[in-house]
């Protein structure tokens, strides 16, 4: 079966000609398929008889809503959607003052191995194509009742470790006769595998990248973060000045606040140092507490001292403000939980 909404216009036309259908039904079929639609009896523009042939080669991926929570505090959505091989991912929207932003999944599972990060805790199942991240996007803006107009890459996985899928999902958002999602209305976050990076700069794309950094040197990023064993904060700082250089873009470095791990002064500064070197921004995250993770949250003191080292260094940086805090609605936390119940239902 052709999976129709993994696939960018001009390749619905080549799967038209296949069918001996004229190229015009690509476009018409691309619409239908942005609006969200569940079956091909709703593509009322097209022929039955067209409609009678997609449904014999063609499928159209939907998703299963599994749980939706809202925060009371201010109104961020977190939904666990089944996929449709019965795997489960996170989606969650969240509101800004510039509009409605959703936050997507790229993977069932993530095989980074981040030591505070819940995403990762069952290794990676699989990666999703493109069709299943449209459908976060589809499907939450649907329940949403509101024009989705950003979107971020920091939900469950590793982007840059399904690349060509990832690559294709931004495309197809981004087209004008689809979602029509701007470039600079995308943040994708890694991370930090240096040839990844270097893939990205050469696409071209002009979204926003964003770098877990969470520690400045070697020691604490290895330990915290296995993925820069064997590759190193130098290599990484190497390969942000040169998507800087290749695209003019202004990378920024997320950082969260654990306590007694990455928030000394001397971390401060080297991160402030970092900063200055690869003109990046930097977003000061504080630690959200997972269950199954031994760190905490540096404290408002560890945080204020820290401040006043990037403060005085003149590094450009943002605190981020936490959203649905109270909906266990940073990454994999809602997927972790319905596991655990499914275990302790089985015992
Ligand atoms: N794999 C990508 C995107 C997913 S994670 C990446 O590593 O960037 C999105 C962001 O949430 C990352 O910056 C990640 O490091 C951070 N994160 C993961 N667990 C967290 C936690 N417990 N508290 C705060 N941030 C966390």
């Amino acid at each position: 079966m052709t999976d129709l909404k993994s696939l960018l216009p001009e390749e619905l036309e080549a799967y038209m000609s296949v069918l001996g259908e004229p190229k015009f039904r690509a476009k018409q079929i691309f619409s239908w398929l942005t609006k969200g639609v569940r079956d091909f009896d709703e593509m009322t523009n097209l022929p039955a008889a067209l409609r009678e042939k997609l449904r014999a080669g063609a499928s159209i991926s939907s998703l299963r809503l599994l749980r939706r929570r809202e925060s009371e505090k201010d109104g961020t959505v977190k939904y666990l959607w089944e996929l449709g091989d019965g795997n489960a991912v996170e989606t969650v929207v969240m509101r800004y003052s510039h509009g409605a932003t959703v936050c997507i999944s790229t993977q069932v599972g993530c095989r980074m191995g981040c030591a505070f990060c819940a995403s990762t805790i069952g290794g990676l199942v699989r990666s999703l194509v493109p069709s299943e991240m449209l459908d976060e996007v589809l499907y939450s803006q649907s329940d949403y009742g509101e024009a989705i107009s950003n979107i971020v890459l920091m939900g469950i996985g590793e982007p840059l470790d399904n690349f060509k899928n990832v690559v294709k999902f931004l495309r197809l958002v981004n087209r004008p006769e689809g979602l029509n999602i701007g470039m600079r209305h995308i943040s994708l976050s890694t991370c930090g595998l240096p040839e990844g990076i270097a893939a990205l700069a050469a696409e071209d794309l002009s979204l926003t990248l964003a770098i877990s950094l969470h520690a400045p040197d070697d020691e604490t990023r290895s330990k915290l973060m296995p993925a820069n064993r064997g590759v190193g904060v130098r290599a990484l700082e190497q390969a942000c000045r040169d998507y800087f250089a290749a695209t003019g873009r202004r990378i920024t470095f997320e950082y969260a606040m654990i306590d007694g791990v990455n928030d000394s002064e001397a971390q401060a500064s080297a991160l402030a140092a970092l900063a200055r070197r690869t003109r990046a921004h930097v977003n000061l995250i504080p630690l959200n507490h997972v269950e199954e993770r031994p760190f905490s949250p540096s404290g408002p003191g560890r945080m204020r001292a820290f401040c006043a080292v990037l403060d005085k260094a003149g590094t450009n940086y943002t605190v981020r403000r936490s959203l649905g805090g109270d909906v266990d609605a940073s990454c994999g936390q809602l997927r972790r939980k319905r596991e655990r119940e499914e275990r302790s239902a089985g015992q």
